[in-house]
């Protein structure tokens, strides 16, 4: 039988139902796991999602026609059923399971394990062949408790607000940001601020029903507030221009995965890192590869080939595509996210 799933120059196509998947090139019907910039482009004539990530999709696609589903709903395309289920990611990340004369496909677009105030819960799924992310995939790479990386945060703050500084978090505009001020809302009880694009992704958040304590706009602020002691989140592209002056003598911080790598804080010339990540770490992947039973992986993002390899020496039948997903995936930001 043929592959429900084949590489074309515009992405992954499954022609049986007449759909891409994530494309990178414009075509007729795109479906969407999420709306990340790497895999959520402009220019297709249709996308379709699942139900919670709408908002933000059509933030991300505006003028465009896109249809949502919820997740678990099943639904005919062309030949094949198509449903979405949580992918634990971000606000309406969903994995995509394609079926076919008896066969499955699950598709995970970018997912992780630990639990996220802001988003449902990975859903486990049973598969024939599955196609995971690889973004962390190195053994290298094991995330803490979410709980001891935000004490280590609250930590660096306190420090900073006795030394009379600002501390400034560099993070991702969609999700990260919105689990930090999730996450640090049920430990402060004091005000965050943050940048116009944090703030606006905070509140198609809350639009869609996430609680989320209010952020203050830095932009807002009164001319010459003097943030001192505040915490305030922002893009990475913020920095190195004219809106970082006002926070003088600040500390800066990011919180990425890859932080979890020696040198690459001072690669960032950042003065602390915090390993707090929106993916799967290399146990994570593991266990999520096992537990869909697939016989066949197929791996994506950064560290496909070295996940691809060890899947293989483990006796399953693996291989790494060739795709643009996870260029820099956690600090990428574009131009119209900063604005
Ligand atoms: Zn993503
Ligand atoms: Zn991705």
């Amino acid at each position: 039988m043929d592959d429900l799933l084949t590489m074309t120059p515009q992405g992954l196509y499954c022609a049986r139902g007449g759909f891409h998947v994530d494309p990178w090139a414009p075509v007729p019907r795109a479906v969407l796991t999420h709306a990340h910039a790497d895999h959520a482009r402009e220019g297709s004539a249709a996308y379709l999602c699942a139900a919670p990530g709408l908002p933000i999709a059509r933030q991300r696609l505006p003028r465009t026609v896109i249809e949502a589903w919820q997740y678990g709903e099943r639904h005919t395309m062309g030949e094949v059923q198509l449903s979405f289920h949580p992918a634990g990611h971000v606000l309406g990340s969903a994995q995509l399971r394609i079926e076919a004369g008896g066969e499955v496909w699950v598709v995970s677009g970018d997912y992780k394990r630990a639990l996220d105030p802001t988003c449902a819960p990975f859903e486990p799924l049973r598969c024939d062949v599955f196609l995971t992310e690889a973004t962390f995939g190195l053994p290298v790479f094991r995330w803490d408790p979410t709980a001891a990386v935000l004490e280590d945060l609250l930590g660096w703050w306190e420090a900073n607000r006795e030394a009379g500084r600002a501390s400034l978090l560099f993070c991702h505009v969609l999700g990260k940001s919105q689990r930090l001020v999730a996450e640090l809302g049920l430990r402060t009880e004091r005000r965050l601020f943050a940048h116009g694009a944090i703030a606006g992704m905070c509140d198609v958040y809350r639009d869609a029903g996430v609680k989320l304590l209010p952020v203050d706009r830095v932009a807002e602020t009164a001319k010459g507030k003097d943030f001192a002691g505040e915490l305030v989140l922002a893009p990475i592209t913020a920095r190195g221009t004219t809106w970082m002056r006002r926070f003088g003598d600040a500390a800066v911080a990011l919180v990425s995965g890859f932080m979890r790598v020696r040198g690459e804080r001072r690669r960032r010339s950042v003065d602390r890192g915090f390993a707090l990540s929106d993916h799967a770490d290399w146990p994570a992947l593991l266990q999520t590869i096992r537990e869909t039973a697939a016989r066949r992986v197929l791996v994506t993002h950064g560290y496909a080939v070295p996940l691809a390899h060890h899947l293989r020496d483990s006796g399953l039948d693996a291989e790494a595509l060739e795709t643009p997903y996870g260029r820099d995936q956690e600090e990428m930001v574009t131009g119209e996210e900063a604005r």
